[in-house]
C-alpha cells in the first residue's frame, strides 16, 4: 500500500500537543511516489497577496485544489477507503463498489482512488449539480446516477438512495451496528423507508452479521457505502491530516482558521486539531446563503428560512455556491459547531465578487467554496481589528476548473439575478 507521508502520523490515535512531533515537510519531494495516492494531502500555503497587503494582515491558502483529484476531498475517501479495508469491509480487486451520495467533489475523489485501488464506483448525486462534475466522473469510469433534489428526509434523496444502492448490491451491505441488521434487511428486501447508519459492520441478505474477516467471504462483491457525512474517518483525515501540516507550515503562528462546512468534516477536524494546539486559535465559519448552519452558531438552531416560507425546498441550500452549506446536523457537524467561534452568512454576490477579484489581483483561479472562505477571512479580519500581521488560514477547496457552467459563467449568473462585480471587494476592504 501506498502510505503519502502524513498517514506516518500515528492514526490510530489522536495527537495531543505532547505527542505531537514536528516533521520537516517536504512539498517538492525527491521521493517517487507509490501511485496516485502518494500525490495526496501535504499541500503548500500559498499567500493571497492582494488581500493580505491590502489588510495588513497574512492570509494564507491551503492549495487542496492541487490534489490529483482536484478538492480537498481526496483526503477524506483515502482515508475512507483505507479504513474500511483495514476494518475488512473493503477487499481490492474483488468486484466490490463504492456508493456515494454526493454533490460532486467527493465522488471525483472516491472514483480517482477507487480505481487506483481496485474498486468501481457509483455516485448518486442530485440533478442540479454543474455539468463539468459529471463530465470528470464519467471519465473516471464511475456509474453516475441523477436524482431529482429531495429533502433529506424523503428516501429518494440522493443520500439515500446511495446508502440503500450499497446495501442492496450484491449480497451483502454495510451498517452500524447489530440493530441496523434488521432494518438493513428490510432495506434489502425493498420495505424500510429511512435508515441512517455509519459504517462498521457487515450484514448479509439474510439480515444477519458476517465476520468482516471470514476468510470464506474475504472475495465476494462487497457494496459499501462511504457515507462522509457521518463517518469519522472523514473527520480523521482532517484531525490527522490537513490540521498538522497546516500548523507545520506555520510554525504554531495562527491566529484564525477559517473554514466553511458541507460535510464538516474540514472545519471540525483542522479546527480541532488547530484548537488542541492553541485554544486560543480562532475557528471561523463561512456559510453560503440558504444554509442552516449560520443560525446553529449564532443562536443555537438550525434554521432554515426555505422551511418558514414553507415551500418544498427545505433541506437544500439554495446558492450558487457549491459543496458548503447544510441544514442538517450529522456525525461531522456535531464535532465542528461547539469550536466555531465566529460564523459569518456569505452572500453570492460577495463570492462570485471575491473570485473574480483574485483572477484580476492574483491570477488564482478559484472555485465558489474557496471564494467564500476568503470573503469571510476579510469580513473576520476587519470585524478583530486585526491590520498587523496576523495570520489567518483557510481552505482553497479547488480550482475553478469545476465551476464553467455555473459559479464561472457570467450568462448563468445574469439569469440567476447575480451580480458580477469585483469593486465590491475593494468596497469591503475599505470599510471602517
Ligand atoms: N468545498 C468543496 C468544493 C467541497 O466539495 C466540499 C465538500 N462537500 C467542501 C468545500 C466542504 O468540506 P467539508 O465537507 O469538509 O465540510
Amino acid at each position: 500500500t501506498s502510505i503519502s507521508s502524513y498517514w506516518r502520523l500515528r492514526r490510530s490515535q489522536r495527537i495531543s500537543q505532547e505527542q505531537f512531533e514536528f516533521q520537516p515537510i517536504d512539498l517538492r519531494s525527491d521521493e517517487i511516489l507509490n501511485g496516485v495516492t502518494g500525490l495526496i494531502g501535504n499541500t503548500p500555503l500559498v499567500r493571497i497577496n492582494s488581500l493580505s497587503d491590502a489588510l495588513g494582515v497574512q492570509i494564507l491558502g491551503k492549495a487542496e485544489f492541487l490534489n490529483p483529484g482536484g478538492s480537498v476531498k481526496d483526503r477524506v475517501a483515502l482515508r475512507i477507503i483505507e479504513d474500511a479495508e483495514r476494518q475488512g469491509l473493503l477487499h481490492p480487486h474483488t468486484g466490490s463498489r463504492i456508493f456515494e451520495g454526493t454533490v460532486g467533489s467527493t465522488g471525483i475523489s472516491i472514483a480517482t482512488i477507487a480505481k487506483a485501488r481496485g474498486y468501481d464506483t457509483t455516485i448518486i448525486m442530485p440533478d442540479d449539480v454543474a455539468q463539468e462534475k459529471v463530465n470528470a466522473l464519467q471519465a473516471l469510469g464511475a456509474d453516475v446516477q441523477r436524482v431529482r433534489p429531495a429533502s433529506i428526509v424523503d428516501k429518494k434523496q440522493y443520500v439515500n438512495l446511495a446508502r440503500r444502492a450499497a446495501v442492496e448490491f450484491g449480497r451483502s451491505g454495510i451498517v452500524k451496528s447489530l440493530e441496523d441488521a434488521h432494518i438493513s434487511h428490510e432495506l434489502q428486501t425493498g420495505s424500510a423507508s429511512v435508515v441512517v447508519t455509519t459504517t462498521s459492520s457487515h450484514v448479509n441478505a439474510e439480515g444477519t452479521v458476517d465476520d468482516p474477516m471470514d476468510e470464506d467471504l474475504l472475495s465476494k462483491p462487497r457494496g459499501f457505502f462511504a457515507d462522509q457525512f457521518e463517518n469519522r474517518s472523514n473527520f480523521d483525515a482532517h484531525y490527522e491530516g490537513t490540521g498538522p501540516e497546516t500548523w507545520r507550515q506555520v510554525d504554531g503562528h495562527i491566529d484564525a482558521f477559517v473554514s466553511g462546512a458541507g460535510t464538516g468534516g474540514t472545519i471540525a477536524g483542522t479546527g480541532r486539531f488547530l484548537k488542541s494546539m492553541n485554544e486560543e486559535v480562532q475557528v471561523v465559519l463561512a456559510d453560503p446563503e440558504g444554509s442552516g448552519l449560520y443560525n446553529k452558531v449564532k443562536h443555537g438552531v438550525m434554521y432554515d428560512r426555505r422551511e418558514a416560507e414553507g415551500t418544498k425546498r427545505r433541506h437544500q441550500v439554495d446558492t450558487v455556491v457549491e459543496g458548503i452549506g447544510i441544514n442538517r446536523m450529522t456525525n461531522n457537524i456535531d464535532l465542528a459547531i461547539p469550536i466555531i467561534d465566529d460564523a459569518f452568512r456569505i452572500t453570492d454576490v460577495e463570492a462570485v465578487a471575491m473570485s473574480r477579484y483574485l483572477v484580476q489581483r492574483d491570477g488564482l483561479f478559484l472555485g465558489s467554496s474557496s471564494a467564500c472562505n476568503l470573503v469571510a477571512c476579510v469580513k473576520f479580519a476587519k470585524k478583530m481589528g486585526w491590520r498587523e500581521g496576523q495570520t489567518l488560514v483557510t481552505v482553497l477547496c479547488d480550482s475553478g476548473n469545476r465551476h464553467y457552467s455555473k459559479f464561472w459563467n457570467d450568462d448563468y449568473l445574469r439569469k440567476a439575478n447575480i451580480r458580477v462585480d469585483h469593486s465590491l471587494i475593494d468596497d469591503l476592504i475599505a470599510q471602517p
